[in-house]
């Protein structure tokens, strides 16, 4: 069975001190096995205290995040990016320190909107630059999964077939594929399809609505999307995320287009979105059962 992970920002605006204790202590509570932390900056979060909290309460970390336009891997300009790799350098050693072995998110790119499309040579620094990084991570354990993600958010990897390709180039067994449910709904022609080619590519997984409020409330249709889990026989976490502008912090707002209050209870939301990961997965390991996959 997956275990199951709960993005740290559906309870709290920020990843400090009295952040950190109330989304493990929360997290922990519902049930869920991993707490996912953002961290933009490891420099300015206390990773002690994550990492004694995480003990103390028993639960395991993933941590993503997204890269800013002064730490854009995939710019053409070489001192942007290897900004870009001094700051994955640092998140992977913070990773390690507190015991996770993921590193997820938009770290393929800048987490923003782009006006342009990538360049040839950006690329090719983001693919170089990537490498460099999950050679450092191998030795500390850590695996490298890039989000896809719409196109609102980033030029360079909008879909599966874009981030198999480009976890193809990098070519190191420990990076690969981030798939999220949001973005894929507004890109893929079929988001089963897109799991299934990934196959073990895929090294992590994000759930959220279309709407990204409360599970199973909107328009995407779960069913065929768990089952294609199984069938590509993913065994890495499935963590759920939502925002909310009654809890985001202005920076993530703008990133992701934040503008509405979907949800005010981040705890209620949690909840019940672990209901529908239970019972969703629970019900397509039979079906696939069934067919014999
Ligand atoms: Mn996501």
């Amino acid at each position: 069975m997956n275990a199951f992970g709960l993005h740290a920002l559906v309870l709290i605006s920020e990843w400090d001190e009295a952040g950190a204790e109330k989304a493990i202590r929360s997290a922990a509570a519902i049930g869920y096995d991993i707490i996912e932390v953002p961290l933009f900056d490891p420099g300015s979060t206390d990773l002690e205290r994550t990492r004694d909290l995480l003990r103390q309460h028993g639960l395991t970390p993933s941590v993503s995040l997204g890269l800013t336009a002064e730490t854009d891997i995939s710019s053409p300009d070489v001192a942007v990016s290897r900004a870009g790799i001094a700051q994955l350098h640092k998140v992977v050693e913070a990773t390690a320190f507190i015991g996770g072995t993921i590193v997820a998110g938009v770290i393929g790119s800048a987490w923003q909107k782009y006006l342009t499309p990538p360049t040839d040579a950006g690329y090719r620094n983001a693919v170089s630059g990537l490498r460099e990084v999950a050679q450092e991570a191998r030795a500390k354990g850590v695996v490298l999964a890039i989000e896809v993600v719409n196109r609102f958010e980033s030029n360079l990897l909008n879909t599966a077939a874009q981030g198999l390709r480009f976890v193809e180039a990098i070519g190191e067994d420990n990076v690969g594929v981030h798939l999220d449910t949001f973005h894929m709904h507004i890109e893929e022609a079929d988001a089963a399809a897109a799991i299934r080619a990934c196959g073990s590519a895929l090294r992590y997984f994000h759930v959220n609505e279309n709407h990204r409020g409360y599970l199973d409330t909107g328009s995407i249709d779960f069913a065929p999307i768990f089952r294609a889990l199984v069938s590509a026989r993913y065994a890495g976490a499935i963590s759920f995320e939502a925002f909310s502008s009654s809890t985001c912090t202005p920076a993530i707002a703008g990133n992701a287009a934040i503008w509405r209050s979907v949800f005010e209870d981040g705890e209620d939301v949690a909840s019940r979105a672990l209901d529908v990961l239970k019972s969703g997965m629970a019900s397509a390991h039979r079906a696939m059962t069934q067919v014999g996959r």
